[in-house]
């Protein structure tokens, strides 16, 4: 195999370079496992970014893709499959959404999320109301939604009457929704600014406001959806339904799709015959996919592991580390003096695939089979690697 020197060498001559530098050139994985073009084998405790829910070559995942390649693995939208019915189908059950639900099957995360920017303009509204340290995706109605300056401003003029509200702030969120308001976009847990939680309470909030002036409530479960966090959806822990909910990362555990749910007859039919499409979006292959991963979770009590598992990180009494946040197996460690990037790479020499989410934390985010002693031998680890991270004294 050529080398990961020669491949990152090439990687620049030929990648536009909006990555930077790669951090690894990565050949093959198997279970929570994977290994470096030069033999070197990491945990991965990262999953491509919450992505790799049943890790890395998953037998019911492999079985379903080879089975439905074998098939058809793509056939338009004048048709449809058996696959993605059975997808859409099983996401409105587990998302207990009401009799009238519908799905619209994507290909990404900010697909799902542009989706659900142009059910909201079938309201009638154009205003949107998103959150401070939000993160949608790239595209430009999604990065319209997305908080951070640097992503957005070089791309500016975005979509306009985009509304950033401080999140958990109850009166900002009163002060904000009224008549005019199209749509609000919520994380449950907002993943990309560092694993931080909303309040069961404000979410609640949101819902009575959102109900009050006729605007639609979005939940944007694309990192933190597919049992995540231990439930199906993370807003199932505050008991509250949204009228539409994206979703992406987890769901196909790995093969590329994304998924707006709309919750109700009455959001369902906003969008008619003609409103919106996508060459790819609900291709057999991806669906049968998800269905498998689906199937898989619920067969091996994933949602059970995540909450147990994760429950190691609920508290980590490790110099160096302030605090932990998050739920199920989607977690931050939060460091005190020890910079973030330099924790991640010296995790990186030990062994171990974790992320710098911000320039203080770092964010798991491993396959929701990872094993309690997998977990175990990176908490083990920990002390020494922060020690590396927080170089000679
Ligand atoms: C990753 C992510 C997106 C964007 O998904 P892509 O597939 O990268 O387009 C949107 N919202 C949230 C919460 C995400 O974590």
């Amino acid at each position: 195999m050529t080398s990961a020197g020669e491949l990152l060498h090439r990687y620049s001559g030929a990648m536009v370079q909006v990555f930077g530098q790669p951090q690894l050139v990565l050949a093959s994985g198997h279970g929570c496992w994977v290994t470096d073009v030069d033999g070197k084998r990491y945990l991965d405790l990262l999953s491509g970014i919450a992505v790799n829910a049943l890790g890395h070559g998953h037998p019911a995942l492999v079985q379903a893709v080879t089975k439905q390649a074998e098939q058809a693995i793509h056939i338009s939208n004048f048709f449809t499959s058996e696959p993605a019915v059975l997808l859409a189908e099983r996401l409105l059950t587990l998302a207990q959404a009401p009799a009238g639900s519908g799905v619209f099957f994507a290909n990404s995360g900010a697909e799902a999320i542009e989706a659900a920017i142009k059910l909201s303009r079938r309201t009638g509204r154009s205003r949107l109301i998103a959150l401070e340290s939000s993160f949608h995706g790239r595209t430009t109605g999604a990065l319209a939604l997305t908080h951070k300056a640097a992503y957005r401003e070089p791309f500016e003029p975005l979509i306009p009457e985009v509304t950033f509200v401080p999140p958990d702030d109850a009166d900002a969120l009163r002060a904000a929704v009224d008549d005019t308001t199209a749509a609000l976009f919520i994380e449950p847990i907002q993943g990309e600014a560092g694993v931080r939680e909303l309040s069961a309470d404000y979410l609640r909030l949101a819902r009575e406001l959102t109900s009050r002036h006729g605007a639609l409530l979005v939940f944007d479960e694309i990192q933190t959806g597919i049992g995540r966090t231990g439930h199906w959806f993370a807003h199932q822990a505050a008991d509250v339904l949204p009228d539409a909910m994206t979703l992406a990362k987890g769901l196909a555990g790995g093969v590329p799709i994304g998924a707006l749910v709309t919750f109700g007859g009455d959001v369902t039919t906003l969008l008619g015959a003609g409103h919106h499409g996508s060459t790819f979006g609900g291709n057999p292959l991806a669906c049968a996919a998800g269905l498998a991963v689906l199937d898989t979770i619920e067969r091996e009590d994933l949602l059970g592991n995540a909450r147990t598992v994760g429950a190691l990180l609920d508290t980590l009494a490790v110099p160096g580390v302030s605090t932990t946040r998050g739920r199920g197996l989607l977690r931050a460690i939060e460091l005190s003096g020890i910079p973030a990037p330099a924790a991640m790479a010296a995790a990186r020499e030990a062994g171990f695939i974790v992320n710098a989410v911000t320039p203080t934390a770092l964010r798991l985010a491993p396959p929701l089979i990872l094993t309690q002693a997998e977990l175990q031998t990176f908490i083990d680890a920990l002390p020494e690697i922060l020690g590396v991270a927080a170089g000679p004294a």
